[in-house]
């Protein structure tokens, strides 16, 4: 595909939901965190590097990748966080693309929940954020993932705020109402992005 629409969104905004509607429009769906992971998994050049770098505690004994540990050290060295982003986007950056590039779908929606705290709406030819409040982020979270107010509140802090999101956004999709509220905005979209992608035929 050549036409990129990028979905982001706060945590628990809805964008899994959204993107899986566009996926059962035969649209190919493009997921950053899955390619995150992807990067430093077991036997990943991404990850031979981490362990090079700060050590053989960065590997679990089953040769993973030690989270826990690469926290720590990012917590007291903070400048190895942008050692890491160095090495860890660009890779992340290229199988995205290549993933853009074999799919076989008019256009394709990358799923990227940092699209602009990270730069990588660069990337695409157009921005699709799924907005909700603040409080219905919180509810919808802490339902889904059984965490603290506090852990999802720290989370929402750390990302872009609603404002400047929606500033940023071509287009929005309002996931403050029902599930069954979210399908016709994404046909409208769907439509509006097959047009984009190929405005020669109708
Ligand atoms: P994250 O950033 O944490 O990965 P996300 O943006 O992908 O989250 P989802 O997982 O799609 O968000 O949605 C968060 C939770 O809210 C899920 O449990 C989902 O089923 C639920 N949800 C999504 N939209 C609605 C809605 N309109 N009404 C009620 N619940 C919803």
């Amino acid at each position: 595909a050549e036409f990129i629409v990028g979905l982001t969104g706060g945590i628990g905004s809805g964008k899994t939901t959204v993107a899986n509607l566009f996926a059962e429009q035969g649209i190919v769906l493009v997921d950053a965190d899955i390619i995150a992971r992807e990067v430093v998994a077991k036997d990943s050049d991404g990850l031979r590097q981490i362990g090079e770098k700060f050590g053989p505690q960065m590997l679990t004994p089953e040769g993973n990748l030690n989270r826990a540990a690469l926290r720590e050290q990012i917590f007291h060295h903070p400048e190895d966080r942008e050692w890491l982003n160095a090495l860890l986007h660009p890779m992340i950056r290229s199988r995205m693309l290549a993933q853009v590039k074999a799919a076989n779908s008019p256009y394709v929606i990358m799923v990227v929940p940092l699209l602009f705290e990270n730069g990588l709406d660069k990337l695409v030819n157009r921005t699709l954020v799924v907005d909700i409040s603040p409080k219905l982020q919180l509810q919808r979270t802490i339902e889904r993932d059984k965490v603290s107010k506090e852990q999802v509140q720290n989370i929402i802090n750390s990302q872009s705020d609603r404002n400047s999101r929606l500033n940023k956004a071509d287009d929005v999709i309002d996931n403050q109402g029902e599930i069954t509220a979210l399908q016709a905005q994404v046909l409208a979209l769907h439509n509006k992005y097959l047009q984009l992608a190929d405005p020669i035929h109708p």
